[in-house]
C-alpha cells in the first residue's frame, strides 16, 4: 500500500467534505454484476424523487445490533416516499429465499437510492446492481441479503470487516444486522463516494478505510464476520487469518465462473469450507488506486 492512509478509525460524523460530490451520472444501464441464479423479478416501484432520504441508524458499538430505526433527523415525508419500493424490494428478496427477517428488514430501512445517481433512481429497488463508476457497480438487494445471511450464525453479529466498499450500500446494511462494521476500499474516489453517501445516514457503528482489503485490518481483528463484495480465484491468506475462531466468512470465488463460498473457522489451524451458489461479481484486485 503505497499512499497515505486516514487515521483510523475513521467516523463518519467526523468527516467533512464538498458538498456536491458526486461524480457524471453514468448511463442508467443495469449490469450483471452479481446475477446469481435466484428467480428474478424487475417490476419497477414508483421511482423515488426529491433529496434526502434517510433510514438505517444502527445500534452503536457495544450495543446489542437494534432492529434498524429510521433516523428522526430528516423529513418524514420524505423518508415516507420510497417506503413502499424499499419494502416491495424486501418482500421480493424474500420470495427469492432470503429468510433472516432482520436482513430483511435491515434492505427495507436502508435508502437505496442514496448510493446511486439520480438518473438511475427508478432502478434503486428493483433487483439489479448499477454502476457506481471506475467500473464498479452497487451489488444487487439479493445478493447483498444472500451473503449477509449466510454470514450470520445464530447469535449477533459482532465485529464484521467488510472488503469492497464501492459506494457503501452493503456496509450500510450490514451496519444494521452487526454491532460494529469497518468496510475497506481500494480506490480512492470510491472511499470518498462511499463516505459522501453515508454522511447523511449518521451511522454510529461503521468506520471505512482506505486500503487494500486483501490483507484485512490486522489492527482491529479478530473478526466475527468477513464479507467480500469482490471476486479472487481464492480467499487471501490473511483474512483467514484475521477470524476468530467460530467466525465466518463469504466470499465469491473464481474468475470467469464464480461460486459463493462459505468458510467457517473451527480451530487455531483448522477452515471448513462450503461452496454454494454461482454468482458474478468484479475482480479482487490487490494494491490502492
Ligand atoms: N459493497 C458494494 C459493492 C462494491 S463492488 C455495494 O454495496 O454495492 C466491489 C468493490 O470491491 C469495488 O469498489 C472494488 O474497488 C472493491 N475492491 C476490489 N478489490 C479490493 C481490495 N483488494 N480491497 C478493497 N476493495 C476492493
Amino acid at each position: 500500500m503505497s499512499e497515505k492512509r486516514s487515521t483510523f478509525p475513521l467516523p463518519l460524523s467526523s468527516v467533512t467534505g464538498p458538498a456536491g460530490r458526486k461524480p457524471a451520472a453514468p448511463a442508467p444501464v443495469a449490469t450483471p454484476q452479481t446475477a446469481t441464479q435466484n428467480a428474478r423479478s424487475n417490476s419497477q416501484p414508483p421511482a423515488p424523487r426529491g433529496p434526502a432520504y434517510v433510514g438505517a441508524a444502527p445500534g452503536g458499538p457495544g450495543k446489542a445490533p437494534a432492529q434498524p430505526q429510521p433516523q428522526q433527523t430528516l423529513a418524514r415525508s420524505d423518508q415516507m416516499a420510497t417506503e413502499a419500493p424499499r419494502r416491495a424490494m424486501a418482500a421480493r428478496v424474500a420470495r427469492q429465499g432470503v429468510k433472516d427477517g432482520q436482513v430483511l428488514a435491515a434492505l427495507e430501512t436502508v435508502p437505496r437510492h442514496l448510493f446511486i445517481e439520480q438518473a438511475m433512481y427508478a432502478q434503486a429497488y428493483t433487483d439489479v446492481s448499477l454502476p457506481i463508476g471506475h467500473n464498479q457497480t452497487i451489488s444487487q438487494p439479493y445478493i447483498v441479503g444472500r451473503m449477509i445471511e449466510l454470514l450470520k450464525g445464530r447469535g449477533p453479529l459482532r465485529r464484521v470487516l467488510e472488503i469492497g466498499t464501492g459506494c457503501g450500500y452493503q456496509a450500510a446494511v450490514l451496519s444494521c444486522v452487526a454491532q460494529e462494521v469497518y468496510s475497506i476500499e481500494r480506490i480512492k474516489p470510491l472511499h470518498e463516494l462511499a463516505k459522501s453517501n453515508l454522511r447523511p445516514l449518521r451511522i454510529a457503528n461503521l468506520r471505512l478505510q482506505y486500503g487494500d482489503g486483501m490483507l484485512g485490518l490486522s489492527q482491529v481483528a479478530p473478526f466475527d464476520g468477513i464479507i467480500l463484495a469482490a471476486a479472487g480465484l481464492e480467499v487471501p491468506r490473511a483474512l483467514l487469518e484475521q477470524m476468530a475462531i467460530g467466525a465466518r466468512l463469504v466470499a465469491p470465488v473464481g474468475a470467469q465462473v464464480q461460486h459463493l463460498q462459505r468458510i467457517i473457522r473451527t480451530g487455531t489451524s483448522e477452515w471448513t469450507s462450503e461452496t454454494l451458489e454461482s454468482c458474478h461479481f468484479v475482480p479482487l484486485r490487490p494494491g490502492t488506486v
